[in-house]
């Protein structure tokens, strides 16, 4: 189903990338399978992390802050550093799994400038109160929170879940409630899981010594199962929803076939999803962005966007099929006039591949480097710098060492 030359290669970079990932804390009052960062340090201290704000706005130009963690509203200075971020000219988006958000904190959050939130939630994370739920069971405090930042206006609600092989047949359950509350979801990401295993693997740290893979938390000793793909995970979600065509992509940084972010942006009204934009469409929001705004563009501010989209139908295809989906449906039923269109962006992302030969094929233009000691790194390994002061080199353990030092 997937054909790079129908996607647009989202035109992001190390310098000029609308998304920069502030870490604040690596404490987290939750545990999910998988999670990339342990707690070794606790909370940053207000100072550096206003530093590592204006770090970002200089080099990497960002629309919006991604504050991540561990869990971020744990923050105590969480407040502070929203309106920080705001008052710089660039959009908070807290990335949480939403444990400690409250109506009172949600007020205090958007008058500080908090621009949305993406919540984590998944069936593999040993939330209190709902062990054992599977995904479609989970839709229901997905519900509950996106109810609660619709009531308290002026934010967007996107919402992430860890994809395992034995959870990809309950991605279509996630992908139908989120058509069915468009107005107030504006996206869902699928986050492929990826873990790094000790059975066969020996790992060498930059001066090649040997080191203890087991002390990173996305390392097991052994994992049986084949891990999912974004093209296996595209065809599920369209399956589910036949509106639904990606139009964007970021590659591998060492396989030239590899799909690490995948974005759809579909277009529906709260009775029937009516298509997707295409690549015409988002390279000119793209580039219309950077134009007017001078950064690229994430998260859609404008999921509200009403028929105005269907403006883009001489240049776009897909807004033309979902136009003509719309037409239809209004002669079919005129009453639907009134059903608003809104925009859902669907994102895949495939986590880092381990390869081999002991390479990683990264996501090509991270969009999500943090900073480590002055210097941009991939958030997803950042604990690599902490335990072992950079990206390890992991080999199979047949290997001689001797040879896979050399
Ligand atoms: S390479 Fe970057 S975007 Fe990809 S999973 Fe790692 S941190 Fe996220």
């Amino acid at each position: 189903m997937l054909d790079k030359r129908a996607l647009y290669r989202l035109p992001w970079s190390m310098n000029d990338n609308p998304i920069a990932w502030l870490e604040v804390t690596d404490l987290c009052n939750l545990h999910c399978e998988g999670c990339y960062r342990q707690h070794l340090s606790g909370h940053k201290p207000l100072d550096v992390i206003r530093q590592e704000v204006l770090f970002f706005k200089k080099w990497r130009n960002p629309d919006n802050v991604s504050i991540a963690g561990g869990e971020p509203l744990l923050h105590p200075n969480i407040l502070e550093v929203v309106s920080f971020i705001a008052s710089n000219g660039m959009k908070p988006v807290i990335l949480t799994n939403a444990r400690a958000l409250t109506p009172e904190l949600l007020q205090e959050l958007k008058r500080a400038g908090c621009a949305g939130f993406t919540i984590h939630i998944d069936s593999h994370q040993d939330r209190p109160g709902w062990e054992g739920k599977d995904e479609a069971a989970l839709n229901e405090l997905r519900s509950q929170y996106a109810e609660m930042i619709a009531r308290c206006g002026g934010m967007y609600a996107i919402f992430n879940a860890t994809v395992y092989p034995a959870t990809l047949a309950e991605v279509p359950a996630v992908v139908r409630w989120g058509q069915a509350n468009v107005d107030k979801v504006q996206g869902l990401v699928f986050i492929t899981y990826r873990i790094g295993t000790t059975e066969n693997t020996l790992a060498l740290d930059s001066a090649n010594r040997e080191v203890d893979l087991s002390r990173l938390s996305y390392v097991t000793e052994r994992f049986d199962e084949r891990f999912v793909t974004s093209p296996q995970l595209a065809h599920i979600i369209k399956e589910a929803l036949p509106a639904y065509a990606p139009c964007a992509y970021l590659g591998g940084t060492i396989l030239h076939d590899s799909y690490k972010w995948l974005v759809a942006v579909v277009i529906g009204t709260r009775r029937k999803a009516l298509g997707s934009i295409g690549k015409k469409a988002m390279e000119v929001a793209q580039a219309g962005h950077h134009l007017l705004r001078g950064t690229y563009v994430a998260y859609l501010s404008t999921a509200r966007i009403g028929p105005a989209i269907f403006l883009l139908s001489p240049f776009d295809s897909g807004v033309r099929r979902a136009a003509r989906a719309w037409l239809q449906e209004l002669l079919r039923r005129p009453a639907s006039l009134f059903d608003r269109p809104y925009l859902q962006s669907i994102a895949i992302i495939q986590a880092p591949d381990l390869l081999p030969d002991g390479r990683a094929d990264m996501c090509d233009s991270c969009p999500d480097m943090t900073i480590y000691e002055g210097k941009l790194i991939n958030s997803c390994r950042m604990d690599e710098y902490r335990l072992f002061g950079g990206f390890v080199r992991a080999l199979p353990k047949e290997e001689p060492l001797q040879q896979a030092r050399s």
